[in-house]
């Protein structure tokens, strides 16, 4: 039902059902918030989106209040811009005091807020917070000292991702977020994905930042530095260059690269192509014996450690094969290295990723032979984005180029595996060309391109009639692991990405994106897909060139290093 309700003096239609600052926002008025979240159960903790409602003696929070038919609502009065400010005198009482050494220094909700609101001095006295920061995660820091309560990541790591890793501890003046039993993040059941530091409004959750170790490495003279890119950084990236939203900058990317003195630029998705052949081909063995089916994508390290912590009697349904990721790190280390004659140890090699897991799975120890670690070190998008400003350089003057043979020729079917859906989409074109011989005439699947957060597709291939899900936001696969461990069985192929969208939307991509900007990511890769020629992994020639070079012994060897083993963790609860 529709009604009218006064706002700042202004009639305004309103909906029964919405919330007062739903109402407001639909009408183009802003209400600052902190702890709100679009999606979320709306807490009113913070109070920072108080109005003022003539009749009421106490203002309300618009976040939690219904919109009711009478009301007539002030969103600026002076005595909301008081509280408003006094709320924010408060946060920033026991908040340290250095913005300009902070990784959110000028993408600060809290910095933000003291600017709109004119808080020029301190009033109220200082109180100091004795919390410790936690650099133990090789993925995520977590800085009590600037956690402003406001829940964000609670709710994230609860509603969205479903393992409740960070939650409130502790009462009053002495409450603090962490994972259970104050643990560190490393010993936690933490599992990457950094979701909660892309909601978090100051600097209190943020990515371990690995920049001056490749800086390091790009200054010695005694090291060849590699860089590898994966296929969602290049439509992110423009957004931290407030370059038009889902622009395409892989070639900008690559040319950008070589100026900073990186002596090879590789495209991740090139073995984005040699992980989907892999997994087609243990698909259809698994297919042809009937079993550890359904067979799950295991190229979202924090998928994984999810399921070796969580479930580990479905280990054997992981697709044994390593991540795209690995897979490059793997073949850089080893097979590139012996073709260019330069020793495995003299090669630094970094990977370019949207996401936070990734720099733990570098890390995991299966990654590392005789002491060489197949990825040294992994940056997010952001990180990156930051390291081109740190060298200076105007990613608008750079030409587009082309990455480096001989992995740089993939797939559109490689390119679109950081969409939700997306890996299925992809690995279904191969395998149906295995199992019949034949290509696919059409190669969308428009059940498996949409905001959906499960996906189900099905399809008759040969003999075998196939179910296939994509899952995307850890949250949602509880419910179908239970399904399947109730005997479900008409699904044979299950895509979990822990992040909500995937890739486009990991915890490692640029900070304060709306749904709208994921959008615009997805679509550019769908756009890539529709224009290319070449639109299935079987048909990158230049895989074909590599798998040739190997046969007898060195051929097991060489196809060992794409797959990998899980082990059972113990989570602390
Ligand atoms: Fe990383 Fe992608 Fe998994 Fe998110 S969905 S944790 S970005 S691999």
């Amino acid at each position: 039902m529709i009604f009218n309700i006064e706002v700042n003096n202004k009639i305004i239609k309103a909906k029964r059902g919405d919330s007062i600052l739903e109402t407001l926002r639909r009408n183009g008025i802003s209400v600052p918030t902190l702890c709100y979240m679009e999606g979320f159960t709306p807490t009113g903790a913070c109070r920072m989106c108080v109005v003022e409602i003539e009749g009421k003696n106490e203002l309300v929070p618009s976040c939690s209040h219904p919109v009711e038919e009478w009301m007539k609502i002030h969103t600026h009065s002076p005595r909301v811009i008081n509280a408003r400010r006094t709320i924010v005198e408060l946060l920033l009482s026991s908040h340290p005091d250095d913005c300009l050494y902070c990784i959110r220094n000028k993408n600060c909700e809290l910095q933000n807020l003291a600017e709109e609101l004119g808080i020029r001095e301190r009033r109220l006295p200082v109180v100091k917070k004795t919390v410790k920061k936690d650099p133990s995660s090789v993925s995520i820091v977590r800085d009590t000292d600037k956690c402003i309560l406001c829940g964000r990541c609670v709710r994230v790591c609860k509603e969205l991702i479903g393992i409740s890793t960070l939650d409130f501890i502790g009462k009053g003046m002495k409450t603090i977020v962490a994972p259970t039993f104050n643990n560190r993040l490393n010993v936690s059941n933490c599992i990457n994905c950094g979701q909660c530091l892309m909601v978090c409004p100051t600097g209190a959750l943020h990515e371990r930042d690995n920049i001056s170790q490749v800086q390091e490495a790009l200054q010695n003279p005694e090291k060849y530095v590699t860089v590898q890119i994966s296929p969602t950084v290049s439509v992110s990236l423009a957004e931290e260059f407030n370059i038009r939203t889902g622009k395409e900058m892989d070639g900008i990317l690559v040319a950008t690269l070589r100026r900073m003195g990186f002596d090879k630029v590789f495209k991740t998705a090139f073995a984005a192509d040699i992980m989907l052949l892999q997994m087609v081909d243990e698909l259809a063995d698994r297919l042809a014996n009937n079993e550890r089916l359904p067979m799950f994508s295991s190229d979202c390290p924090a998928f994984v450690k999810f399921m070796e912590e969580y479930h580990p009697d479905l280990l054997p349904h992981l697709s044994v094969c390593k991540s795209p990721q690995q897979i490059m790190g793997s073949l850089i280390k080893h097979h590139f290295a012996r073709e260019q004659k330069v020793k495995a140890e003299k090669i630094f090699s970094v990977s370019l990723e949207p996401c936070t897991a990734k720099k733990f799975e570098a890390h995991r120890e299966e990654f590392t032979t005789k002491g060489i670690s197949d990825v040294d070190v992994v940056l997010t998008t952001r990180e990156i984005a930051r390291m081109i400003k740190l060298y200076g350089l105007d990613i608008q003057q750079s030409a587009p180029e082309m990455a480096d043979m001989p992995f740089t020729i993939r797939s559109s079917a490689a390119k679109i595996t950081g969409t939700g859906g997306g890996i299925v989409e992809a690995l279904y074109r191969s395998l149906y060309y295995k199992l019949t011989g034949k290509s696919l005439v059409n190669f969308k699947i428009a059940s498996l391109r949409n905001n959906k957060n499960i996906k189900e597709f099905t399809t008759k291939i040969g003999k075998y009639k196939l179910g296939f899900a994509a899952v995307n936001g850890l949250g949602n696969l509880h419910e179908l692991i239970k399904q399947i461990k109730a005997g479900r069985n008409d699904l044979q192929f299950i895509e979990v990405m822990a992040c909500p969208g995937s890739c486009v939307n990991g915890g490692g991509q640029p900070i304060g994106h709306s749904r709208e900007v994921v959008k615009a990511r997805t679509k550019t890769l769908y756009d890539i897909d529709e224009k290319e020629s070449i639109k299935v992994s079987y048909r990158n020639l230049s895989v074909t060139e590599l798998f040739g070079k190997y046969s007898g012994k060195e051929k097991d060897s060489f196809f060992e290093k794409f797959t990998t083993t899980y082990q059972k963790r113990e989570v602390p609860l």
